[in-house]
């Protein structure tokens, strides 16, 4: 899939563009490569609904911000949706009618009259698990999925020729009338040609007329940096297609994080925790630290360094989502003591020696601090 324009782009306007200046650039654009203008050119087609999904999100204060925040993966799934995601013509001209004023009135959808075209498959939803690595670096995962692809037997239509639905009578739907007090009406679909009136004639063998087979795929999926659990991609055209014909829904791909040993996040950061020898707290001394990117850093410790003590290491966290791998967080280092458990006879008596030479100063500290203490109480 090529990748999704930033939207600021699109409409070729400032980041910190006004609402007018928006509008302005998008109406722009939308003259230059209405459909009216450009028949049958399908570039002109891609960047008129371009510049259309750009302004639907720039327009509207919250999506924007959002925008501005997450960029094209949305935060959590079962928010506010996916941005974008027009399915025609129809979709535009409906949210953007007070900019064209009506002066396009000629164009409409192909769609016409009260029957239906082939209905739109499903939407397919994944969940893909990433370490902290690849949201440092992003990744492209390979996922197997089960979804329907056009027949090739009967290049998806079904088969050949159509007939008029014997079930509705070529009208898609089905009258229902109840009798009580009242007379009620109600229509329904017609289930035995989806509402298009049309049935195939001579229904293919291969498929049953369904004009598509369930398959299993293998698809690549680029995963942009700095990412997020509960964050989503929606890969629009992805997922099912629909029957005989009928247009493809789209691929959910919800983000999980892997757990990992050593890091914990916290937006775009990053804590660990190191052991540091307690000679080395107290004498001062260098120490190296693992980052995510598969090297080191050597951090400095200053003599009488605490436990508890935190160290920053710039730049050493995750990226931010589009920000590119220079916008990257910090990585933050907390010093723990490290007590050996496995001391030999000659370490045992340093200690020893260390203690009878400290005793004098740790018994005058413990004095103090009795004191301290009790007299609060008295
Ligand atoms: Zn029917
Ligand atoms: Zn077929």
């Amino acid at each position: 899939m090529a990748e999704k324009r930033d939207y600021y782009e699109v409409l070729g306007v400032a980041k910190n563009a006004s609402a007018d200046e928006i509008k302005h650039a998008y109406k722009k654009l939308a003259i230059k490569y209405h459909p009216d203008k450009n028949p049958g050119d399908k570039e002109a087609e891609e960047k008129f609904k371009e510049a259309a999904e750009a302004y639907e999100v720039l327009s509207d204060s919250k999506k924007r911000a959002q925008y501005d925040q997450f960029g094209h993966a949305m935060p959590g799934a079962g928010g506010a949706g996916g941005f974008g995601g027009f399915g025609g013509f129809e979709d535009i001209f409906s949210q953007f009618g007070d900019i064209f004023g009506g002066g396009f009135g000629g164009f409409r959808s192909s769609r016409s009259g009260g029957r239906q075209g082939p209905p739109r498959g499903q939407d397919l939803q994944i969940k893909i698990a990433l370490s902290y690595k690849e949201i440092l670096s992003g990744a492209t995962k390979k996922v197997r999925l089960k979804r329907y692809a056009p027949c090739t037997e009967c290049a998806g239509k079904g088969g050949e020729g159509v007939k008029t639905c014997p079930t509705c009578h070529g009208t898609g739907t089905i009258r229902h009338v109840t009798r009580s007090f009242f007379q009620m009406v109600s229509e329904t679909t017609c289930s035995d040609c989806g509402g298009t009136g049309e049935v195939i004639a001579k229904p293919c063998a291969h498929c049953h007329g369904e004009g598509r087979i369930l398959e299993e795929e293998t698809i690549s999926i680029k995963i942009p940096l700095g990412i997020s659990e509960g964050q989503y991609l929606k890969l629009r055209g992805e997922g099912h297609c629909g029957p005989r014909g009928g247009a493809s829904g789209d691929l959910l791909v919800i983000i999980a994080e892997k757990t990992d040993d050593f890091y914990t996040r916290e937006g775009d950061d990053l804590h660990c925790s190191i052991d540091i020898p307690v000679y080395k707290l107290a004498l001062g001394g260098t120490q190296r630290i693992p980052t995510l990117d598969g090297s080191e850093v050597s951090i400095k410790i200053a003599a009488g360094t605490q436990p508890g003590a935190i160290f920053r290491l710039k730049g050493q966290g995750l990226p931010q989502l589009n920000g590119g791998s220079n916008s990257r967080g910090n990585l933050f280092v907390e010093a723990k003591a490290f007590i050996p458990t496995d001391l030999s006879s000659k370490e045992k008596d340093l200690y020893k020696q260390l203690s009878e030479i400290r005793k004098d100063k740790d018994t005058a500290k413990d004095d103090s601090l009795l004191e301290k203490v009790k007299g609060l109480f008295s």
